[in-house]
């Protein structure tokens, strides 16, 4: 194809129909432009974007600062692979880990990447360090976790859409419910060869659960007692989507392991991290964990952008203002309204949990008749819909959005 020809919403559906694999079931929306809070379908309609990229673009669409380092970047060197230096990646190495207070910074690309890099770390601190037999480690983690889609990560995933039939599984994790300290400490007890403890300080893909108040600080604690390496899922929690720089942060937690990736890019390039302090870091030796991406100068560029903007915006205070302004609203409206049982969540990562089954085909309906209405949500699991719009929304968008929400749920018939 020469000249890229205008496409019309269902042509670029049944482009993707026809010659794409089939691994995701998008709302029937073309989009073709960006900007802030806002995208446009391919037909011109505009939209307030409430997933953000499942929040990667927490610093909002095309954010011309992120834009212009990737550009900056793009034309003076991309890649050279990790087999020399480069004069970006030392820079965004300093500047990440002196923003989250760590000694040191692995970059990788995805999310699932670094939470992979973040299990081999563990298990290497495991048997150099805590001198756990050679193949013995043990990595508790949560049920209902979500932590993206390698064969090692789907191997303790207990979501059967996400895990069926992709067997035989990495062994070397042990399930625990999430958000209870008394199996947490069981675990830890009866397992002495328990390396690590891989947590989402929210459970966003599972449905937004925030834990009881506390959990965070007293599960780093236990894992402390049975030196056991607390390892804090931020993918999505991160970069100032749920009121603070970190999810972590609301209960003064230090995570031993911190995994980064979405928003450390906005939406922009995917970049990600995982950060610790030397002791845990200096595992990895030469050869050992690698990636051709990793740390190639437009991503470290677009990180330190990326991490300026929340920094400079005051994104994260933002999110924590406007997300009490959307809670507070929805729980005026939410005893009016037969079809949604409650709000919940923190900063602008919210979702509201719908009164139908969980395999009923309700919130998916909502979320069509969000899309007419110009507002842009997608349920998590079956009778759930997350709400979580870019960071640099202001009162009067929120207010908007907050209008167009509760008009559309108080007009939805089944
Ligand atoms: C999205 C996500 C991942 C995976 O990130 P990818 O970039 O899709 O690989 C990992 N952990 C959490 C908590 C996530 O939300």
């Amino acid at each position: 194809m020469a000249v890229l020809e205008h496409l019309t919403s269902q042509q670029a559906i049944d482009l993707e129909n026809k010659y794409g694999a089939h691994n995701y079931h998008p709302l029937p929306v073309v989009l073709s432009r960006g900007e802030g809070v806002y995208v446009w379908d391919v037909e011109g309609k505009k939209y307030y974007d409430f997933l953000s990229a499942y929040s990667a673009v927490n610093q909002g669409h095309c954010h011309p600062k992120i834009v212009g380092a990737m550009m900056e970047q793009a034309k003076t060197l991309t890649l050279t692979s990790r087999a020399f230096y480069n004069d970006m990646l030392g820079r965004f190495e300093e500047y990440a880990t002196s923003t989250f207070g760590f000694d040191k910074l692995l970059p990788m690309n995805t999310g699932a990447e670094a939470v992979e890099t973040a299990l081999k770390i563990c298990r290497r601190w495991a048997y150099q360090k805590k001198g756990i037999p050679e193949n013995q480690a043990q990595i508790i983690v949560c049920e209902n976790n979500f932590h993206g889609r390698t064969t090692t990560i789907i191997s303790f995933s207990n979501d059967p859409v996400a895990k069926e039939d992709y067997g035989p599984y990495t062994q070397g994790f042990i399930k625990i419910e999430y958000d209870n300290l008394v199996a947490l400490e069981k675990a830890l007890e009866s397992n002495p060869h328990a390396a690590g403890f891989l947590v989402e300080p929210i459970q966003g893909e599972a449905g937004v659960y925030v834990p009881s108040e506390g959990y965070l600080k007293k599960a780093k604690a236990l894992c402390d007692k049975y030196n056991v390496l607390f390892i804090a899922d931020e993918v999505q929690t991160g970069i100032g989507r749920t009121g603070k720089m970190l999810a972590v942060d609301h209960e003064d937690v230090k995570p031993d392991i911190l995994i980064l990736g979405k928003a450390l890019s906005g939406g922009a390039y995917p970049v990600s991290a995982v950060l610790a302090n030397d002791e845990i870091m200096e595992v990895i030796t030469p050869g050992s964990h690698g990636s051709t991406f990793g740390g190639n100068p437009v991503a470290a560029a677009v990180g330190m952008a990326a991490l300026e903007v929340i920094k400079e915006e005051e994104l994260a205070e933002n999110a924590h203002e406007l997300g009490e302004v959307f809670r507070e609203e929805l729980n005026k409206f939410i005893p009016t309204c037969d079809l949604v049982v409650k709000v919940r969540g923190k900063g602008l990562l919210n979702a509201i949990v719908i009164n139908d089954t969980e395999d009923s085909s309700t919130a998916w309906d909502i979320c069509m008749k969000l899309k007419e209405n110009g507002l842009l949500a997608k349920p998590t699991h079956g009778n759930i819909i997350r709400f979580a719009p870019p960071l640099v929304m202001n009162h009067e968008q929120l207010l908007d959005c907050v209008s167009i929400i509760i008009k559309t749920l108080r007009a939805f018939r089944k």
